[in-house]
């Protein structure tokens, strides 16, 4: 009989499992602030009104339930495509941009990954900013990947240090593949101003390096899914054959459906018709073809223009609701500074760990909050809590 004692326990996932610690926890002030999820007033998972009307349209349609194609729903992957790169991008009106459905970002990451692993011409090594999302080391090393990191997040001032990230940038060997978050940047909500993303695509290209670019949070940053795009597209116009990762996690509130794209440029014709067979190579073997439910629903949004209207409505509502509003509430400028869903409160381990035990409110250790945890009913708690363990 074979014998799993060999086993070590694997390390429970740092993010996910907050959720699992808050939902055992009793008190009745408890906070998750582990996870970045709209909630409504009470603190309850909220679903955007536009997507409860998109369901609608899809039951009274009576959708049939058959496989998708191996690269998912042309018409959820053009309008992704679409809602990235912007109607006037030129690859994209040449029909060059190679664009697969994907279980939302973190399989967009994965197909780049496996994909990129198999046919990127140079080291396989990839640089992410210091600090990352806690899953793309996991996600890339288990496509093959090396890993390396560049300076980003400035601990003195709490925001960017660009001398660090342009200095790394130089000093990489040329052709080296480098992830960028493409707007509200995770954990820290610090991202490149619109001058310096001009200067660091300038640098990427003398450098010959490849940008890989991960987008799950369009739309969060500033409100505006156009200005958030603003990096993705100025490396585009600048010449730049980017990877793109997309998720509609977060600015569809679409977690659970698993809907994204990756994309890639090509050069012509020939070469996107050999990339997108390679696509459903890589994808046909991991999981055959992506889920139907949540591309129909973000494709209803996005391709009906009163849905599209009030998805973006919404979403500058909350946003006001939950940035605007706390604003007035924490002492800490760089609160305020940094932007999208997360902030990085540079609470140190010890003190979130007080946070947790004595206050009932659950986060990451690095002491990043997700902002759409919090509600007008407890952010005095939370401040206040925040104030006691950082006194
Ligand atoms: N990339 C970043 C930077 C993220 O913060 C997340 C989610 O938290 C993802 C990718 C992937 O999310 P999902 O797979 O839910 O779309």
């Amino acid at each position: 009989i074979t014998s799993w004692a060999h086993i070590p326990q694997g390390q429970p996932d740092a993010i996910l499992g907050i959720t699992d610690a808050y939902k055992k926890d009793t008190h009745p002030k408890k906070m998750n602030l582990g996870v970045g999820a709209y909630r409504d007033d009470n603190g309850k998972p909220y679903v955007l009104n536009a997507v409860r009307k998109a369901e609608q349209k899809i039951i009274q349609n009576k959708l049939d339930k058959e496989y998708l194609p191996i690269t998912g729903l042309p018409a959820f992957t053009q309008e992704a495509a679409l809602l990235a790169y912007g109607k006037d991008s030129e690859p994209l009106q040449e029909g060059l941009i190679a664009v697969t459905q994907s279980i939302s970002g973190t399989g967009a990451l994965r197909i780049g990954g496996v994909f990129l692993n198999r046919f990127y011409p140079y080291q396989k090594k990839i640089y992410f900013p210091t600090p990352t999302w806690g899953n793309h080391g996991a996600v890339f090393k288990d496509s093959g990947f090396e890993i390396a990191q560049y300076r980003y997040f400035d601990k003195t001032t709490n925001g960017l240090d660009f001398e660090g990230f342009m200095e790394d940038i130089r000093n990489a060997p040329k052709n080296s593949i480098f992830l960028l978050h493409a707007c509200a940047h995770n954990p820290t909500g610090v991202d490149p101003t619109s001058q310096q993303w001009d200067q660091i695509s300038k640098l990427i290209k003398e450098r010959g390096h490849f940008p890989f670019f991960d987008m799950a949070y369009q739309g969060f940053a500033s409100g505006d899914i156009d200005r958030d795009a603003y990096a993705v597209r100025k490396f585009v116009s600048d010449g730049h054959r980017i990877a793109l990762s997309q998720s509609f996690a977060k600015n569809m509130g679409l977690y659970g459906e698993r809907a994204g794209a990756f994309s890639l440029i090509t050069e012509n014709p020939k070469e996107k018709a050999a990339v997108d067979s390679q696509l459903r190579l890589v994808i046909r073997p991991m999981y055959s073809n992506p889920p139907v439910n949540g591309a129909r629903i973000a494709s209803y949004v996005l391709s009906d223009p009163e849905l599209y209207k009030e998805w973006q409505l919404m979403r500058k509502k909350l946003k006001h609701h939950l940035v605007e509003d706390f604003e007035s509430k924490l002492p800490w400028n760089h609160i305020t500074d940094q932007i999208g869903m997360f902030c990085y409160t540079g609470l140190k381990p010890e003190q979130v760990e007080r946070l947790t035990h004595d206050y009932h409110v659950y986060l990451t250790k690095d002491g990043r909050i997700s902002i759409a945890g919090i509600s007008s009913s407890n952010v005095k708690y939370l401040a206040e809590a925040i104030h006691e363990v950082s006194k």
